[in-house]
């Protein structure tokens, strides 16, 4: 696997001490802006990101498909946000990164006129697309010519699904001092800006940069009191850092039955920050996950291989992934209101043979392994139920769904993860809550106890390259003063 990271070592100085200290004014300038920008994220901090984790490739114009690096930069400091020195720099460059094959977009659109032409704007506005209004009808709005605007409208075609376009979508347009439009602009989701500008020369031309971001790793940790869910949230962890987190460690253990008071997590996750605006772009790529139940600690530590596949493994490269997860429930809409305390949640015995997930009306079910659906239908006191059966003797069982999801019938092929209903209260059950059970040969067995075969474990120099990856990540922990759950017991 190839890493790039940029290891920026800071140490907590007055910030006069920066200019002496740095040798090169693109260094300083560097330094400068990393502080600007750490102190605007600092800001931004508690707006909760619900972004989407943006594609990890990307494909350039001419077709090549280029990667974001996998492991982010250093940290987030505190310390860099007042004042800091830059000790070590390195910068290993295996592959162009987006920055360099784009070029960056500049704060405003009359830079990137004034950058990009001969022309000079003086004056820029913004219009958004209206409810039902077409591309034709918002450029001549902005004071396009019905010429230029159908030529600016082929342009934005080649760039964008037209057919897709967001109401609210903003353009900004820049004039010059004749008040005729020579540039547009606007964003798309993967973070490109993208212009269409006019030059005598050359006429109107689009072209798009990359928003510059400081990529950071951020450290999150706290004691449960409560569910694992409500204690990840208090630390303002991303919701995709978040379900990833509740995913990887869903495979293990059983969060409504196995998670006490006490007991206490950590996580290492990505935050994005666009360094033109501050914005948040919370990327929250998760990159390890941590728990320590009464005297248990487990840790999984994500690695992305060559071919761009990703994986979870424990501090020995074994997989983290097992034929069945544990809770087989989009755990993060689970909450302490609906544990043990209102709801009686049933654990396996000789009359109850499967285990009970409280949750809200709606919760998504997931399949718990990959496999073929065998019965799919209402199923006596069972209400609305759901069998999978998976490889080798494995099948499982959901019941008393509100809805069983669109796809899911018998003979049907669902995925690990898969949604495959919605928690309900149908057939014989006294409130809104998921029965689940596992079945070897046919016959429920305690599934809490039994043993799941696990995925493969790494080898060779994937398990060279991993080790790498782990003591990264504890260097990273480290330098927080935390020890490794994964490193604190053996
Ligand atoms: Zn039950």
């Amino acid at each position: 696997m190839s890493i790039m990271l940029h290891i920026k070592r800071v140490t907590s100085q007055v910030p006069s001490s920066i200019r002496g200290s740095l040798h090169n004014d693109s260094l300083r300038m560097r330094v400068l802006s990393l502080m600007a920008a750490s102190l605007v994220g600092l800001l931004f901090a508690h707006s909760p990101s619900f972004a989407n984790v943006p594609a990890d490739d990307l494909v350039a114009d001419d077709g090549r498909v280029l990667n974001y690096q996998p492991i982010p930069l250093a940290r987030p400091d505190a310390a860099i946000s007042y004042g800091g020195v830059l000790v070590d720099i390195e910068k290993p460059k295996k592959r162009p990164t987006i920055a360099e094959a784009f070029g960056a977009s500049t704060a405003t659109l009359t830079e990137m006129v004034a950058k990009e032409t001969a022309s000079r704007a003086t004056s820029e506005s913004v219009f958004a697309l209206k409810s039902g209004e077409t591309l034709s009808k918002i450029f001549d709005r902005a004071g396009f010519s019905r010429a230029t605007g159908a030529q600016i409208s082929r342009l934005f075609a080649k760039r964008v699904n037209v057919r897709r376009l967001q109401i609210g979508m903003a353009f900004t347009i820049a004039y010059d001092k004749d008040k005729a439009p020579i540039g547009l602009h606007f964003k798309d989701k993967e973070n490109f800006d993208h212009y269409i500008v006019y030059d005598e020369a050359q006429s109107w031309f689009a072209f798009r940069t990359v928003r510059p971001e400081e990529r950071y790793l951020v450290y999150a940790s706290g004691v449960i009191d409560g569910t694992i869910y409500e204690a990840v949230d208090k630390q303002n962890v991303p919701y995709a850092a978040l379900d990833e987190f509740v995913r990887v460690l869903g495979f293990s253990v059983d969060f409504q039955r196995e998670i006490r008071k006490g007991d206490a997590f950590e996580l290492l996750y990505e935050r994005r920050i666009d360094k033109l605006t501050g914005e948040d772009l919370g990327s929250g790529t998760l990159h390890y996950a941590g728990l320590r139940l009464s005297g248990d600690a487990m840790s999984f530590f994500r690695y992305e291989s060559d071919d761009n596949v990703v994986g979870w493994y424990d501090k020995d490269g074994q997989s983290a992934v097992r034929t069945l997860m544990r809770t087989p429930i989009n755990g993060a809409r689970m909450s302490s209101k609906y544990g043990m305390r209102r709801h009686p949640v049933t654990g396996y015995n000789a009359m109850h043979r499967g285990v009970d997930f409280a949750a809200p009306r709606g919760t998504p079910i997931i399949a718990a392994g990959s496999g073929v659906v065998e019965k799919a239908s209402w199923f006596g006191n069972y209400g609305r139920y759901v069998r999978i059966r998976h490889t080798g003797r494995y099948s499982t069982a959901y019941a008393h769904m509100t809805r069983i999801a669109e796809g899911v019938t018998p003979g049907a092929r669902v995925r690990q993860g898969q949604v495959i209903g919605y928690v309900g209260s149908t057939g014989r059950s006294t409130g809104a809550h998921l029965h689940y059970e596992v079945l070897v040969n046919n016959k429920q067995v305690n599934p809490l106890t039994v043993k799941l075969p696990s995925g493969e474990s790494l080898e060779g120099p994937e398990l060279v390259d991993f080790v790498e990856v782990v003591s990264r990540v504890e260097t990273e922990v480290v330098s927080r003063g935390q020890v490794l759950f994964a490193l604190s017991e053996q």
